[in-house]
């Protein structure tokens, strides 16, 4: 298939911008790319897309994520005070949600997010999935679900002692056994890893367990870093270490782990992760919901370490979240300098491509011949000029006026003019909103 006469954005540094610009896919991956009169002479018997002057730009990775928390949206609060910090919120909210959650709900969950990840040109996405009565296969029924709708996802379960010694035991053999899976019967759309809640819910034992466990599988670990203040007094006050240090000498870290938030580490903790290559996905609404900080995105980064963009559960609008990270950091260092936006386009898709990277064969998050086929469309107008230099603030503040048309991934089309192809959206909704109702009721 050719897709014709669009402005592509590359993302390749080589060649960022073509205009009238061509590429060509052929089963999964993108073999050529050029101008639209080249490619269309050079293959005159494809079938033809033509994007009619839309953006074309590779599909959105995002680097963490929870499918299991989208039926909590405008959930009744539990308790009479708002929760006044993370621990609160967790178990409040999440830790009461995870274990009220069926294997029929986490599906309706699942779905609701791949609805809202193809609508907004998201094609690969690190879940971190919790359902402590639900352990065993789990990951199973999620990959099903997302294999049907096309995206590419990198699944774990996220083993805690929060649950008891049973259900962390439950959790290293599924993600285990999910990790082996992908291994010995690989998909391109599947890859798992060791899901691990955070430093203040795991016991010294689970931890080895789990590391050991995913050593032995040459994966990585997937856990939440010094989110909240929370994670750094609990690690302190039991292991006289901070999170990264203690995570580090438990053999946590590593080029595979993607540590996520990192809010609350120090200049020696900054210097573990670039050491040990240790992945960081960011999650900028989600740290402003939590009201937990500001994660030191610019430290992090002149280090040399990777940063990648998540959502935390957020919508999939990952144009959204680079919105967000755009705007907090110039708030929190009182510096409109910091961040700009050729910087968050470049966490979000170069960080991305990189942590997706450590995961997935076929190279993701740029057009290029020999990258994987997972391309959007985007209908944008812009009424000033977009070139080479600045389409990245285009993307930033033009986002009101962005809306994805077209979504492929694999060199399958999910979603054409608006349509959802692999999908059901109205049986999703309906779905999800009785299972929801009925979830509310018993958590
Ligand atoms: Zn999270």
């Amino acid at each position: 298939m050719l897709i014709t006469h669009g402005t592509l954005i590359t993302m390749d540094p080589e060649r960022p911008l073509v205009s009238d610009g061509a590429l060509r896919i052929a089963g999964d991956r993108i073999t050529d790319i050029g101008a639209s009169a080249e490619l269309t002479a050079r293959y005159p018997s494809d079938e033809v897309l033509d994007a009619g002057g839309m953006l074309v730009m590779p599909g959105f990775i995002c680097a963490h994520t929870h499918f299991y928390g989208a039926l909590s949206r405008g959930i009744p609060p539990r308790g009479i005070e708002p929760p006044a910090d993370l621990r609160a919120k967790l178990e409040n909210l999440w830790w009461r949600l995870d274990k009220a959650l069926r294997p029929e709900d986490i599906r309706s969950s699942v779905e609701v997010c791949l609805v809202d990840a193809v609508r907004h040109g998201t094609t690969t996405l690190f879940d971190h999935h919790a359902s402590p009565k639900f352990i065993d296969g789990i990951l199973d029924l999620i990959a099903e679900t997302t294999s049907r709708a096309g995206v590419r996802v990198c699944l774990c379960y996220e083993v805690s002692d929060r649950d008891g010694p049973e259900a962390a035991a439950a959790g290293i053999r599924e993600n285990a056994r999910f990790i082996r899976q992908c291994q010995t019967n690989p998909s391109p759309l599947l890859a798992g890893m060791m899901g691990l809640h955070a430093s203040f819910t795991l016991s010294d034992k689970t931890l080895h367990e789990a590391v050991e466990t995913a050593r032995g599988l040459d994966a990585g670990c997937h856990i939440h870093v010094a989110e909240g203040k929370v994670d750094v007094s609990e690690t302190l006050r039991r292991t006289s270490k901070r999170v990264v240090e203690r995570l580090h000498a438990a053999g946590v870290l590593g080029p595979k782990t993607i540590a996520a938030h990192c809010v609350h580490i120090d200049d020696f903790e900054v210097d573990i992760l670039r050491e040990t290559r240790t992945m960081v996905a960011h999650n900028p609404r989600s740290n402003m919901n939590n009201a937990v900080g500001t994660t030191r995105v610019p430290r992090l980064r002149r280090a040399g370490v990777v940063v990648g963009l998540g959502n935390d559960g957020f919508s999939n609008n990952m144009l959204a979240e680079m919105q967000a990270a755009f705007l907090v950091h110039k708030l929190a260092a009182l510096d409109p300098r910091v961040m700009p936006a050729e910087e968050v386009l470049d966490i979000a898709v170069t960080g991305g491509r990189t942590i997706a990277g450590a995961y997935f064969s076929t190279p993701l998050g740029i057009l290029r011949p020999g990258a994987g086929a997972d391309i959007i469309l985007v209908e944008y107008h812009p009424r000033t000029p977009l070139t080479a230099d600045n389409y990245a603030w285009h993307l930033i503040f033009g986002q009101d006026d962005i809306r994805v048309h077209t979504t492929i991934a694999g060199g399958r089309v999910l979603m054409r003019a608006g349509e959802l192809l692999t999908l059901d959206e109205e049986r999703i909704t309906a779905q999800a909103r009785e299972r929801a109702a009925k979830l509310w009721a018993r958590y």
